[in-house]
């Protein structure tokens, strides 16, 4: 469902080869880590499947549409199919709960009755059903993450992008982050997760995919990378 075939990806400004022939694939309802140290490529091959970025050479098809081609006007409703959860949460953070993830039905128009009911639905999913009327700040980093989650999740994505999800919280909280992540997958998401986490990695027995320098220098099932 996802293919990245032969991508390469240099910043203009520095001429910095961030992405060297990129190829590899990605199935329906995967769990894919993507690790490498900093300045490895992570979050260059991740906006690159949001759109956020165009490789300079090569073809990255999102079920079986080649995206390097995909017109302007077009890129919201691509990105739909996607939901994205970020190290920082961001939440609106005059909304409450609720309505945080209420937002996300309402801009991509669905019916007022249909997020009444969609909404409480998917934070009891993510343990949140007695938090709808909080707002952002009155919930811990967890609590915040899981709202992030909801939010994601609400507009059933095939598909969900989590940039280093786990980098603001205790190990504890984590764990509890990767269940739900895990959980949401067994309903049959793929899910792609960056992340510098080791023990979380090790844990989970995914397919890991290490950049190092741009590159793919590793792509198997199992614990994170010792080579990197
Ligand atoms: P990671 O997410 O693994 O830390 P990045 O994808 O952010 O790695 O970066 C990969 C490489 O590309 C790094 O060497 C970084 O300095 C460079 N890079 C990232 N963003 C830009 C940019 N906007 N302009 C120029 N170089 C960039
Ligand atoms: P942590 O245990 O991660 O440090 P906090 O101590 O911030 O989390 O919060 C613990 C619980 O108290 C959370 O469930 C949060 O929703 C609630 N809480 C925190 N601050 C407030 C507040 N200002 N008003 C209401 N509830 C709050």
């Amino acid at each position: 469902m996802i293919r990245f075939e032969n991508i390469n990806k240099i910043y203009d400004k520095t001429q910095h080869l961030a992405l060297s022939d990129i190829t590899l694939e990605i199935a329906h309802g995967d769990f894919v880590f993507v690790v490498g140290k900093s300045g490895a490529g992570k979050s260059t091959l991740i906006k690159m499947i949001l759109k956020e970025l165009d490789p300079t050479e090569g073809k990255i098809y999102i079920e079986n549409r080649d995206i390097t081609r995909l017109k302007k006007r077009h890129i919201p409703m691509y990105r739909r199919q996607l939901g994205v959860v970020f190290q920082d949460y961001r939440l609106l953070s005059d909304k409450t709960v609720y309505e945080n993830v209420a937002y996300a039905m309402e801009i991509v128009e669905n019916k007022t009755k249909d997020i009444q009911e969609k909404v409480p639905e998917v934070l009891q999913l993510v343990g949140l059903g007695h938090r709808m009327r909080y707002y952002p700040d009155q919930l811990s980093g967890g609590e915040q993450q899981r709202v992030s989650i909801a939010r994601a999740i609400v507009n059933d994505p095939k598909i969900i992008i989590c940039d280093e999800p786990t980098g603001n919280l205790d190990p504890r909280t984590s764990l509890g982050i990767m269940k739900l992540l895990h959980s949401i997958n067994g309903r049959g998401t793929t899910i792609i997760m960056a992340t510098h986490d080791r023990d979380i990695v090790d844990m989970m027995q995914a397919r890991v995919i290490t950049l190092h320098g741009g590159r793919v220098v590793s792509d198997k099932k199992g614990g994170y990378d010792n080579e990197d």
